[in-house]
């Protein structure tokens, strides 16, 4: 080989080491920027794990917390779109509610509606492994889904579809995390073990989140239970100044009319006026006392009521008969308006008329004088509309929620409650719900009138029968021998003198055994007695008396406890009647008369 050939040759070979040195350097330094790419994507992949962990480890925010995790693992997975799904399962079993959404506008969701329960969705939402697919158009589980059997239209265009449960320690499963791209084979394991990672941490950060809100709620409820309770102790020390108020107010004329009364210069007319004063006042406390012991009643559930086939104009005559001295004492005009047809009700035609004559008190108290009042009744399907209608001082929308709770008053109203005890709207809404209605309040606000409204079912089938009578008054009782015991010495004399004033010979005692001795002794027709004595009480005399073998003597039974389970126990004792303390005299007198 010439030298020249030679040198062809090694300058070739050198040529090639070259190209094949410029290759492999090509090479390197591809593979080198591959290397730097991946650390760089690792790197930022790291970061927002970090950053991701970090913010939803302190993040106590529901909402907020699941956006940063939907933001996090839709950056980590390099998808297109992302969303969490709240574990929701409905009646049906296959809804799922969004919660938050990465890289796509809600509508775009919310216009294809939530994932259903199909074989691509259902394994995510009970917690299963993750679903990856490549291609989800070609997926079998894909190609089930009807109706569409495929993407429906206006769907988000995912070819790539990752998703993974979000899960807590306890199995609980929280929702999905769902991931997709319009590419195919865009997720890989490695991203489907980062987004299981950041699933389970977006549980833990969930459980914890809950556990704030929970206990958010409880301190929040606490509060709200405190100040209810304080605001119920400010009522009840505010009721029983009233009530302390109202008891005293009619103690002076009473003593200052029995001083009268006494008075040896008293003519006989200032005698009788002194009379009459005594026994409006003593009724004044009596019906305060009734109200007191009813709205106890009601809210022990104890209240029973007397139910009858009723007509409405009944129960409406005698509301306005017992309203008729306060309305005509302010000169107001009232009309009432009945339904053409009668309407029939199963109801307590006492109770009824007295919600409707406390609502057209309340009208007249809380209207100037000459005012206007209508009471207006209408039937409609199988209800009554009871409305009581005033041009009065009206209500302010804020006091309006609270006028039915027990002694509330409205403060502005205050000087014209004449006596109120605030309770009287508490009882009226408890005496109407036992029967099954409705009372409401309206009004256009301070000055505008007032409107009460009673909704009450009527009754389907039945006549109304008679309205219950009022107990003839006794004309001239036969005399007898009675004997009366009670420990309240007053109370004992005052029952025997109107006793005697009827022309009964009456015996007393102020204690049991006195009065089981004093019965033997005196052997009356009549026994009156108080249940709480000292010694032997009222139900162990009667059943000794009983015992003794007195069958046909009349015990009657006189007690501040008037409940149904008092009179049963009063009648298992051997009582044959039953009075609640005061005792009227009048019905006390049409007993003894019979
Ligand atoms: P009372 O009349 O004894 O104060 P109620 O329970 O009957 O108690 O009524 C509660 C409060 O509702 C009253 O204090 C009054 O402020 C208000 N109220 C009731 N009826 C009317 C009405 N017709 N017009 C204006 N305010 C009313």
């Amino acid at each position: 080989m010439s030298d020249e050939e030679d040198h062809e040759q090694s300058a070739a070979a050198l040529a090639a080491s070259n190209a094949e040195l410029r290759a492999t350097l090509a090479r390197m330094s591809e593979e080198h920027a591959r290397d730097q790419a991946a650390l760089l994507e690792q790197s930022r992949m790291l970061q927002i794990l970090n950053q991701t962990g970090q913010s939803i480890a302190s993040q106590l925010d529901l909402d907020r917390l699941l956006q940063t995790v939907t933001d996090a693992a839709t950056a980590l997975t390099g998808a297109r779109f992302g969303a969490f799904f709240y574990n929701h399962v409905n009646e049906q079993g296959d809804v799922y509610l969004l919660y938050t959404l990465s890289g796509a506008p809600r509508e775009a969701f919310e216009k294809f509606g939530y994932p259903r329960a199909t074989a691509v969705f259902a394994p995510t939402f009970r917690g299963e492994a993750p679903v990856r697919s490549a291609d989800i158009t070609q997926d079998s589980r894909y190609g089930s889904m009807g109706p569409h059997h495929g993407m429906p239209p206006g769907h988000l265009p995912v070819r790539s579809y990752l998703a993974a449960a979000v899960k807590s320690r306890t199995g609980e499963v929280f929702g999905g995390l769902l991931f997709g791209h319009p590419d195919t084979g865009r997720f890989d394991e490695r991203t489907e073990q980062l987004v299981v990672g950041v699933a389970a941490q977006a549980a833990n950060a969930i459980d914890n989140a809950r556990l704030y809100q929970a206990a958010q709620s409880q301190i929040a409820n606490r509060e709200r239970a405190e100040l209810r309770l304080r605001d119920t102790d400010r009522r009840k020390d505010e009721f029983l100044a009233t009530l302390a108020h109202e008891l005293r107010n009619p103690l002076a004329p009473i003593r200052q009319a029995a001083m009268i009364s006494q008075s040896s210069s008293a003519t006989p007319e200032q005698k009788t006026w002194s009379h009459e004063v005594i026994t409006r006042q003593v009724q004044h406390m009596s019906l305060l006392l009734d109200d007191l012991l009813d709205i106890s009643r009601i809210t022990r559930g104890t209240l029973e009521l007397r139910k009858q086939h009723t007509e409405l104009s009944v129960i409406v005559e005698a509301a306005v008969e017992t309203a008729r001295p306060a309305i005509d004492a302010k000169r107001h005009r009232l009309s009432v308006e009945l339904p053409q047809v009668p309407v029939q009700l199963e109801a307590d035609l006492l109770r009824l008329s007295q919600v409707l004559s406390n609502l057209l008190t309340n009208a007249a108290k809380y209207t100037d004088p000459e005012g206007q009042i209508r009471l207006v009744c209408e039937a409609i399907g199988g209800e009554v509309a009871i409305r009581v209608i005033d041009n009065g001082i009206g209500i302010s929308p804020d006091a309006l929620p609270n006028i039915f709770q027990m002694f509330s008053q409205v403060k502005t109203a205050q000087d014209r409650s004449d006596g109120g005890l605030g309770i009287g709207l508490a009882l009226s809404r408890g005496l109407i719900a036992l029967h099954s209605g409705r009372l409401e309040a309206r009004s256009a606000g301070l000055g505008h009138g007032s409107e009460f409204c009673v909704h009450l079912p009527t009754s389907v089938n039945g006549t109304a029968e008679p309205a219950a009578q009022p107990a003839p008054a006794p004309t001239g009782n036969q005399p007898h021998r009675i004997l009366v015991a009670d420990d309240n010495v007053d109370a004992a004399e005052s029952l025997a003198m109107l006793l005697r004033l009827d022309g009964h010979e009456v015996e007393l005692a102020t204690n049991g055994s006195d009065a089981l001795q004093l019965f033997e002794r005196i052997r009356p027709d009549i026994a009156i007695l108080d249940i709480g004595m000292p010694g032997l009480n009222g139900y162990e005399v009667a059943q000794r008396i009983r015992g003794n073998g007195h069958k046909d003597t009349l015990l009657i039974a006189v007690t501040g406890w008037g409940q149904d389970a008092d009179k049963a126990r009063a009648a298992e004792s051997g009582f044959d009647h039953h009075f609640t303390k005061p005792v009227e005299p009048a019905a006390l007198s049409a007993l003894l008369g019979r």
